[in-house]
Formats: C-alpha cells, structure tokens, sequence
C-alpha cells in the first residue's frame, strides 16, 4: 500500500496505476461503514485495479469550529484498517497541502442543497463539492463510491458529475447501522452512554412514521417521537421530494423522511425512503 501526503506525489503514484481507479472519499475515524465501501470498491476495481481511499478532514466543509476541532482522527488505526482491506492507494493531505491560504475559486451547487443539511450548515455542500472535484482531478479516478446515509451529499455529487460532465461514475453504497439501528457515524463515539443508548430511536421515529399516509401525519408522528427524548434537540425534520430534494406537501411521488438531531454538540443525521400511496 503506498501513502501519498500531497498531490504531487499522489499524482505521481497514480502515473502508472492500472486501471479502473476507484475513489471511496472519507475523512476517516473508520467504522464499518467506511470499511464496506473500500470493499465494494475493492470488487469493483478487480484484482488488476487500483482502490484509492482519501481520508481528509476538509475544513472547509465545515460550518461549526467546534465540530472540526473535535472530530477524531485516527490515522494509524485507519491506515491499518486501508492495508487489511487491501487498498492500494491512501492520501492523506493536509489542510495546506489541499487549499492555498488566499483559494479564491470554489463550486457552488443551488438546487438540491437548500434544504435539509444545505440549509442548516452554509456553505457545507460548497465545501463537500469543491474537495470532490478537486479528489476527482487528482487521481484521475474512473468510479467513485459514495454512502447512502448521507443521501443528499450523494443527490449533490451526482448532480455536479451531470452539469460538470466530469467523466466520473458514481456508485452508492448502502448504509451500514449498528445491530440496534443506529447509523453508523465517526460522530457516534462522541455521544455520552445515555445518549448512546438513546439514539437508535432516531431511526425508530422515522419507521414508524413513513407509512402514516400523510405528510402531516408523518412529520408530527416523528416529531412527536424523537421529542419524547428529552437528550435530543431536532435540528430539521422534512420530508422531501426523492429526486429533487425539495419539501412536499403531497406524496406523489417517491419522497424521503429526513431528520438531524443535537445530541449536546454532536449532531447525527438519518432518513427513510416514503413511497406513495
Ligand atoms: P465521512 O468519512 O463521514 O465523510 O464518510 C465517507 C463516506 O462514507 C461517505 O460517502 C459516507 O456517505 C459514507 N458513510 C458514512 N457512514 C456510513 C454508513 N453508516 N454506511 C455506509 N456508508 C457510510
């Protein structure tokens, strides 16, 4: 496994690299989330290709100093991690190996970012698009595999690969939850026992609401339950649109109950598909 630490040198690795390069962007603190799409893109590059893993911890797409701060960064556990999956490729910049201090361009997108995380973290999904692009141009990657769980982040990716024309293709994974439910989140470790234990019933709220029939059944039926914590702070709960991401008042067509909490300072996000009746 060779570890690259700045572009230059990644590019230069990736020179001779076989292909198909498949990308699985991360910021690390691996789990087995993380761990699931490295294996998918291991089976998708084959045993001739190349599986690039990113693990950076892109300031930029952060809207809280805190959360930055206190996000765990594992690195050697991580890079372990990389060598028993068999990755070949790990790049590890930092901060100022990745943006220059006066960086004045980045990618905006307009759409499918105003809701949900778009509009309780500006600037978040400029930051997640200007550090993808810039991971898609430094390796040259042919696939590149995204999570489920943070279905909007794939929504927007995906939609910046359509109206960029990179020549990129997307591959979503799955996610990947604890036995009790629980979506698997590098934040999880941050939680407190209490609120630990409390928090599979995020996912519960959003089961037991989805085929309530009615958006406004549905949202007050999760509110109501997520609520019942009083560990929980809702930070949004919206049901929207599966493809354009926006709220709906009618479930006309596939949509998506999506919710984030406060749990003290860490926040957790979740979401469950709702079909039309
Ligand atoms: P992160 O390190 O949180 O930026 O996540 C890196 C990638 O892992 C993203 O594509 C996430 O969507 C994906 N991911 C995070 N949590 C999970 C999970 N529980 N199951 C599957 N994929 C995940």
């Amino acid at each position: 496994m060779q570890i690259a630490d700045t572009g230059t040198a990644l590019r230069e690795i990736l020179k001779s690299a076989p292909r198909p390069c498949v990308l699985v962007p991360t910021m690390g603190a691996f789990h087995a989330g993380h761990l699931a799409l490295m294996q998918q893109a291991r089976a998708l590059a084959g045993p001739g290709g190349t599986v690039i893993v990113s693990i950076f911890v892109n300031p930029i797409q952060f809207d809280r100093a805190a959360d930055l701060a206190a996000y765990p960064r594992p690195l050697t556990s991580d890079l372990a991690a990389c060598g028993e999956i068999g990755v070949d490729v790990v790049f590890t910049p930092a901060a100022d190996a990745m943006y220059f201090p006066d960086r004045s361009v980045s990618v905006t997108e307009s759409l499918l970012s105003r809701h949900l995380c778009g509009a309780s973290r500006p600037g978040h999904f400029d930051g997640v698009c200007t550090v993808v692009l810039k991971l898609f141009l430094l390796t040259g990657c042919d696939t590149s595999i995204f999570g489920e769980k943070d279905f909007q982040q794939l929504a927007i990716i995906r939609r910046m690969v359509r109206d960029l024309d990179l020549p990129v293709e997307i591959v979503s994974g799955p996610t990947v939850r604890e036995p009790d439910g629980l979506a698997m989140s590098s934040r999880n470790s941050r939680l407190t026992p209490q609120q630990r234990q409390d928090a599979p019933r995020l996912r519960q709220a959003l089961l037991d609401a989805v085929s309530l029939g009615s958006v406004e059944a549905i949202l007050s039926s999760a509110r109501a339950a997520i609520e019942a914590s009083p560990l929980t702070r809702i930070d949004y709960l919206t049901l929207v649109d599966a493809e354009t991401l926006q709220p709906i008042s009618e479930i006309l067509r596939p949509a998506v109950l999506a919710v984030a909490v406060f749990y003290g300072e860490v926040r957790l996000i979740d979401h469950a598909s709702v079909a039309p009746a």
